[in-house]
């Protein structure tokens, strides 16, 4: 587990200025849910997290650890995409033990991190099968379990049900809430969908122009929004 601090943040991709001064304090074990419209830096704020993207002004933290200046893979962050993409010639269990075999992690332990994994996420009995084999919530799942496996501090979720259907997004979403319950990580959670923040946020951070709206739980939030925007998009009474 981690906090995580974003520490007056900037952001600009050469003249198009995304974020200003942007601060966001994450507890240990949270679940946090980034909102706001397209295009505000939801994407771009996990990026820089993730170490994927340079921060123009500011600092980040994890665990008090100022990471402004240290690659992605010595950040212990694990990272989950809409756009899962899965190696197609390759079994469940080896795309879910993928991460472990390219640090080269004994092959006893991948074998038992990934079937903890898999157990954890319901995927035991396809283990065997190939990407292709799989429903779309089951290759979700998978991309999940490639996460897991790593044993990460911190989770990170970018809109990752926004490809599937209504009914299996409520099911992935109830997964993902329990897979928090179960593993207690920090997880950061960016999404469009008002519902999935409601259910899933300890706190919802709501971004717009650049800039934090408001940070609250989803009851401080729909009881007392900071302004008509914040209200519209939590669908408290007017
Ligand atoms: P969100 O995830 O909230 O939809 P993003 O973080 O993806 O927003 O993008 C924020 C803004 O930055 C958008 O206007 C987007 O077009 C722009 N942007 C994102 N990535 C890049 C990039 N690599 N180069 C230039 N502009 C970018
Ligand atoms: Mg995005």
């Amino acid at each position: 587990m981690a906090s995580v601090e974003f520490k007056s943040i900037t952001k600009r991709y050469d003249a198009l200025d995304v974020l200003n001064d942007v601060d966001i304090s994450i507890s240990d074990g949270e679940f946090v849910v980034f909102v706001g419209p397209s295009g505000c830096g939801k994407s771009t704020l996990l990026r820089m997290l993730a170490g994927l993207e340079p921060i123009t002004a500011g600092s980040i933290s994890i665990s008090s650890e100022v990471v402004n200046a240290l690659p992605p893979r010595d950040r212990d962050i694990a990272m989950v995409f809409q756009n899962y993409a899965l190696y197609p010639h390759m079994s469940v269990g080896h795309n879910i033990g993928f991460p472990l075999r390219m640090v080269g992690t004994p092959k006893p332990e991948i074998e038992r991190r990934v079937s903890e994994a898999a157990e954890m996420l319901g995927l035991t009995p396809y283990l065997a099968r190939l990407p292709r084999e799989l429903s779309g919530g089951q290759r979700q799942r998978v991309a999940m379990g490639r996460a897991v496996v790593r044993e990460p501090s911190v989770f990170l979720f970018d809109e990752p049900l926004s490809n599937l259907d209504a009914s299996l997004r409520v099911r992935m979403r109830g997964e993902i809430k329990r897979l928090h319950q179960r593993l207690g990580t920090t997880m950061i959670y960016v999404t469009h969908d008002q519902i999935e923040a409601m259910t899933l946020a300890d706190r919802i951070v709501v971004l717009r122009g650049g800039k934090v709206e408001q940070i609250g739980t989803p009851l401080e939030l729909y009881n007392s929004p900071a302004s008509p925007f914040v209200a519209q998009f939590i669908g408290s009474p007017a």
